[in-house]
């Protein structure tokens, strides 16, 4: 078995626990276990636990603890946004962009078998969306616009800021897949005067199962799942007790390790990309230079398969991944790639390098060391089969 310890560059499919969060999770485990809605102290103190969490999360995004709402995933808030908005206005109509991860591209085309009609809008060359689209898009019959704020495939930013003024001013709803940016990207839900934003738990160093949807106060609300009413009313089902209270405390850490997130992951993100387009030839960097998140490299090397690099560098414990984790394994070209124009094989010789404030030098001179071999070794050409062996 090899036991060298893994080099972990896919952070956008997941993240690690981070101790403190394990650590502060643990006793809603084991010592507090009641339903926080029960009157004894077990119960009192995870009740007590989730309160806290709520205002942890609140603080992060800039809201109030009332508008935070605790769900099971990001891919459930997500959902559970667009859902609420039809419901609500009444209306059938949809504006979202040709890159949404699955979570709302897929839900999206769903609702279409279900006859409501959704507007695809295209991304830039560089992955970056023109706002005017947006609002040339939306129409009398627009129940909501939904985007994401970072992609997770290339890292590229949307102007969510200036969709929420397009959003306000047109009387639309607008809901932001927020889910690769905490820790990444200071959030101000005022700022950004969206009516919904998700996240999720296992982005941001908790535990997967657990995610949030910030609900604007005043927003009218039509929940997903209907039951016991926890959430106030706003989306039943026992509270994940512990996992609330990990993602609590990742939300703390979130906050104290943006700055690090921003300059120390910047430069080992930088210094990555700029060995490998320096140091391999014919290789590129997908997405725009900097309208992206500091943490993601998505880069493509031509005439290469990316999935016999990633075996290549998983049999070096190094984990990474072909566009987005969700389509790895597929042989389906990334559609957030060909939305940006590549070619099918342009996308398929494309890896994504994710990092975070726990990666290190080291770890980023070791895949510089070993990348421009394993590339080398994947584009010679294999010698043809002898008729002999053929046979
Ligand atoms: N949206 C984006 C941008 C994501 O990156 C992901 C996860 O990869 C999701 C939604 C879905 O989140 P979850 O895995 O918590 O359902």
């Amino acid at each position: 078995m090899n036991t060298q310890a893994a080099i972990y560059l896919d952070n956008n499919a997941t993240t690690p626990v981070a101790p403190e969060v394990f650590e502060a999770m643990v006793p809603y485990l084991t010592e507090f276990y009641g339903n926080p809605s029960g009157l004894y102290r077990v119960a009192k103190e995870a009740g007590a636990a989730v309160t806290k969490a709520r205002e942890s999360v609140a603080k992060l995004i800039g809201a109030e603890a009332r508008e935070i709402v605790f769900t099971s995933c990001g891919t459930e808030s997500d959902n559970a946004a667009i859902w609420s908005a039809l419901r609500t206005t009444g209306k059938k109509h949809i504006v979202t962009t040709q890159v949404e991860h699955a979570a709302v591209h897929s839900f999206c085309e769903h609702l279409e078998t279900l006859g409501y009609t959704v507007t695809w809008l295209p991304v830039r060359e560089d992955g970056t969306l023109d706002p005017a689209e947006v609002d040339a898009a939306i129409h009398d019959g627009t129940a909501i616009v939904s985007t994401m704020w970072a992609n997770n495939e290339t890292g590229v930013l949307f102007p969510v800021e200036e969709i929420g003024k397009i959003c306000k001013a047109r009387g639309v709803l607008y809901h932001i897949d927020a889910i690769q940016v905490p820790g990444k990207v200071p959030i101000d839900v005022k700022q950004v005067q969206c009516d919904f934003l998700a996240l999720s738990g296992h982005k941001l160093h908790a535990p997967k199962g657990v995610g949030v949807l910030y609900i604007r106060s005043g927003t009218r609300f039509s929940p997903l799942l209907i039951g016991g009413s926890q959430e106030k009313g706003r989306r039943s089902g026992t509270e994940n007790v512990p996992h609330i209270v990990a993602l609590g405390r990742a939300a703390e850490l979130a906050l104290e390790n943006l700055i690090d997130e921003q300059t120390q992951t910047r430069a080992l993100r930088d210094k990555l990309e700029n060995g490998i387009l320096s140091r391999i030839p014919n290789s590129h960097r997908n997405g725009h230079a900097t309208e992206r998140l500091p943490n993601t490299a998505s880069v493509r090397f031509d005439g290469l398969e990316a999935e016999g690099l990633l075996l290549k560098l998983n049999e070096h414990q190094i984990c990474a991944s072909a566009g987005s984790a969700c389509s790895t394994g597929s042989l389906e070209p990334s559609h957030v790639l060909s939305a940006m124009g590549l070619t099918p094989s342009q996308a398929r010789s494309t890896i994504r390098l994710s990092l975070s404030h726990l990666t290190t030098e080291a770890e980023i001179e070791t895949v510089l060391d070993l990348l421009p071999r394993f590339v080398a070794e994947l584009r010679e050409p294999r010698p043809a089969a002898s008729p002999a062996a053929k046979a």
